[in-house]
């Protein structure tokens, strides 16, 4: 049976090897020997997959210029899954890419109900201000609203001339009673991927898209709908990236509506205790099975969190995974390290959130003002 992706899903893709191979995603690893200095999210095969990234590459490597696209949709709280996506833009940035930075507002009004006014709060206080403290420069972005960008919805409209409604429903499974908005959205996103590559921006070049594969149907179509208007636009199809999406600590989907799954960038000392002491391991049942027996780190939401983002440094990694699987660390003491490791980054990027707050604010009041050059 052919597998279905659904982008607005809460179902993590559990068989990423045939994903793969049925949707033609090739291995990251292969490209790994020629990155000037491979990310650790590269390194340890969190990122495993791409399309076209070697056109990127190339770019990158003989100083051209290139885009990363990426975006937000403002409907919850941010949590440390999110933060993978920040890091590897941070990286992008420091290698020269120019990033373009959706806030995908009209997705989460057609997707998740959220108002226009709920999604900018949510957009500037638990994102933009996260981003720009997290070391992501926002001023050097193209930061935009969809709800605001004119070139987004007049570009998103020409290119649904040549996309109809048997193709949207083969990709999303779009039922008789989904609403218009939401039918119609897929083409506001392939136009956000698109739309940096239009002359009155940066003009044809290699795009990149970093997602989990769960977003890989918009890639799909948005490579799709470049070649079909290749003549008129001169479209470089996006390339795109693919990176394990984070479980959450009960060892399901990490998602914002369910705060047990994630720690949050705005969690407490005493929440961030709660939610690792209760986090699903792959431990052993007692300390003396564990000390006997190891345990098993790939099976671990809190190694996860080292993996992801505790340990960047690799010889640390290694160490931790090695005193796990020969039974020398048992859990107790893994989850008081990671506690006070989280503990530790949360309140320097508390610090740091609340000293660029009010900059952060002025920029998303210049974006969305209608007034406002920049994202329009
Ligand atoms: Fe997980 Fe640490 Fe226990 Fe190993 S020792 S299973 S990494 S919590």
């Amino acid at each position: 049976m052919p597998i279905k992706i659904d982008p607005w899903g809460t179902a993590v893709p559990e068989d990423y090897a045939k994903l793969m191979e049925e949707f033609g995603i090739e291995p990251f690893t292969d490209l790994l020997d020629r990155l000037p200095k491979a990310h650790h999210l590269m390194r340890r095969r969190v990122i495993f997959g791409h399309r076209d990234f070697g056109r990127v590459l190339d770019a990158m490597l003989s100083g051209e210029k290139f885009v990363v696209m990426t975006g937000l949709m403002p409907s919850g709280r941010m949590h440390i899954g999110h933060k993978l996506v920040i890091d590897q833009l941070i990286w992008y940035q420091d290698l020269g890419a120019k990033i373009y930075l959706c806030i995908a507002d009209l997705e989460a009004y057609s997707a998740r109900n959220v108002t226009f006014q709920e999604a900018y709060r949510l957009a500037v206080d638990e994102y933009l201000v996260n981003y720009q403290a997290l070391g992501l420069d926002l001023e050097r972005c193209h930061v935009y609203f969809q709800s605001r960008s004119n070139a987004v919805r007049h570009l998103a409209y020409v290119l649904a001339k040549k996309v109809n409604f048997n193709e949207m429903r083969a990709i999303y499974g779009f039922a008789g009673d989904s609403n218009i908005a939401h039918i119609f959205y897929p083409m506001i996103d392939v136009a956000d991927i698109l739309h940096p590559q239009l002359s009155e921006f940066e003009g044809p070049c290699p795009t990149v898209v970093p997602v989990g594969v769960d977003q890989d149907p918009h890639i799909r179509l948005a490579r799709d709908v470049a070649a079909r208007f290749q003549n008129e636009f001169g479209f470089i199809p996006p390339s795109s990236t693919y990176h394990y999406l984070m479980p959450g600590l009960t060892g399901e989907k990490m998602s914002s509506s369910r705060p047990e799954t994630a720690i949050f960038l705005t969690d407490g000392v005493e929440e961030v205790k709660h939610k690792i002491r209760d986090a699903f391991t792959g431990g052993q049942p007692t300390a003396e099975e564990q000390r006997r027996l190891g345990g098993d780190p790939d099976r671990c939401t809190v190694y996860k969190l080292y993996l992801y983002h505790l340990a960047p440094d690799d010889e640390e990694l290694l160490s931790i995974r090695e005193a796990c699987k020969s039974g020398a660390m048992i859990c107790g003491d893994c989850k008081s390290r990671a506690i006070e490791a989280m503990t530790e980054f949360l309140n320097s990027h508390r610090l740091e959130r609340e000293r660029i707050r009010a900059k952060v604010k002025k920029l998303a009041e210049e974006i969305y003002s209608p007034r406002g050059a920049k994202g329009f």
